[in-house]
């Protein structure tokens, strides 16, 4: 059990006088220590926390009324979140001691707002996976069986909030990664509309799916992160203004399912069981929970996949051994410089999906892959937002399994992209999406998760009601 459910708890226990930033930050770290073995951390910034924290509590004592919102709320960010200063890698040999120049406007915000940042977190290499296997760093072991994965990319991210080492993460969801390893790990993930928050300072992956997600262990605090965080950006033209519509959440609300995704023998049995209980839940409260046919689910993992890897393949040609990180010692030339600097500083994942999205935007195959790709992005978000013309929420499970073992999936990358088919839908769509803790497999006991999924910038009645 967490020391604080929230950030009002942690608020309210300063208010008392029961705790000060000061202690609050010592037991973060006192967990930091303690759970080291799990490996969620790259870097922890005990000493920087600490220090911030006695000037919070100064600020606190001279005048209460002038902290700001996330006044004591410590927070992690994950390694490919830029905080003015600090090292950012990505989890990748070729950013190996980058300092970032500047701070994410999440970030920014975040501190405007007197949160503390505790540390960053370990990660998929460059946000691509679903295991956290693919990381300079090592691996992330999931607490609740340090021999199954935490899921990923931000597995490190969920981690610190699952072993209590601070009260929310901020990790960046391309295609699911906030909301899998926050399912695996029995916590709220949540990923908001495309553009809601600005992606100034994240490590790009795929530009026109990233962005930031916030994992903790409940909605409100997951709304209060949102509402700082949120926003237009000069340095981001893809996060406009935000609309002045409301948007509350309906008292019996209208939730589609696609049948295949839960009555399907590719889908654990414990998953479905789950889940179907979950509509059941639904149901009994008064909702209607409806299947409704969707025909593209095949098209999901291929036209995710060729998009995200042509935006990743042109994202990191930047990473040339010359401007960032890591050069390779070998190097006799320039050729030589660029060759095996990023021979040397990918790891074979990210290379793999270099290789692959080159290929799918190289001139003679370009209008078979990428632009049919384009196509069918087109086509899924039209079909998904004429289901809202129907209905509030589309309801999906997070993933087909719970957190498997180490090298179940690592060894099968395309056993690995096969298993993203329920995430990386909202991220198609640009659409926000939450995962929240449903209930545990009735075998193994390892958390399950159901994602509910709203129309873009709907993100008030989705938090509004997954909170009721
Ligand atoms: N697992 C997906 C991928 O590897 C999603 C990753 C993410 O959201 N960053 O692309």
């Amino acid at each position: 059990m967490p020391k604080f459910n929230s950030i009002s708890d942690i608020q309210a226990a300063i208010r008392s006088g029961s705790s000060t930033c000061r202690s609050i930050v010592e037991h973060y770290l006192e967990n930091t220590e303690a759970n080291k073995a799990l490996n969620a951390y790259v870097e922890v910034w005990a000493g920087e926390a600490l220090e911030r924290a006695d000037a919070l509590d100064r600020k606190w004592e001279e005048n209460p009324a002038s902290v700001g919102r996330l006044f004591g709320a410590v927070i992690s960010i994950k390694d490919n979140i830029c905080y003015a200063g600090h090292e950012v890698t990505g989890a990748a040999k070729i950013l190996e001691g980058f300092r970032s120049l500047y701070s994410a406007t999440a970030v920014e915000r975040l501190l405007a707002e007197d949160a503390i940042l505790i540390g960053r977190t370990n990660c998929d290499q460059f946000g691509m996976g679903s295991t956290n296997e693919n990381s300079v760093y090592g691996p992330v072991h999931n607490a609740l069986d340090p021999e199954r994965i935490p899921g990923g990319s931000s597995g490190g991210a969920a981690v610190s909030v699952q072993v209590d080492t601070c009260i929310a993460a901020l990790g960046t969801d391309t295609g699911g990664s906030v909301r899998q390893p926050a399912g695996f790990c029995g916590l709220w993930g949540f990923k908001p509309t495309y553009g809601r928050i600005s992606r100034h300072g994240l490590l790009a992956y795929g530009s026109s799916f990233d962005q930031v997600g916030v994992l903790a262990h409940n909605p409100s605090d997951i709304s209060l992160l949102l509402e700082v965080m949120q926003g237009p950006d000069d340095f981001d033209s893809t996060a406009p203004a935000l609309p002045a519509e409301k948007w509350p959440a309906p008292e019996k609300a209208r939730i589609a399912y696609f049948p295949q995704t839960v009555d399907n023998d590719s889908v654990d049995k414990g998953v479905r069981a789950v889940t179907r209980q979950y509509i059941d839940d639904l149901k009994a409260a008064g909702h209607e929970v409806a299947p409704v046919e969707f025909d593209l689910l095949d098209y999901i993992i291929p036209a995710y996949y060729v998009l995200t890897t042509a935006e990743a393949s042109s994202n990191l040609s930047r990473y040339d051994g010359i401007r960032y990180g890591y050069r390779s010692p070998n190097a006799r030339n320039l050729e030589e410089t660029y060759v095996l600097s990023r021979s040397e500083g990918f790891s074979e994942e990210v290379k793999r999906r270099i290789l692959l999205g080159t290929f799918v935007l190289s001139s003679g195959y370009y209008d078979a892959y990428y632009t049919k790709a384009q196509q069918a992005r087109r086509v899924i978000r039209d079909r998904i937002r004429a289901i809202f013309q129907e209905y509030d929420f589309i309801l999906l499970p997070v993933a087909p399994d719970v957190a498997g073992r180490f090298g179940e999936q690592s060894e099968d990358p395309v056993a690995m992209y096969l298993s993203d088919i329920y995430t990386v839908l909202a991220n198609l769509a640009g659409i926000p999406a939450i995962s929240v803790p449903a209930g545990k497999h009735p075998e193994n006991g390892m958390p399950v998760g159901i994602q509910l999924m709203a129309d873009a910038w709907k993100e008030d009645g989705l938090l509004g009601f997954v909170s009721r």
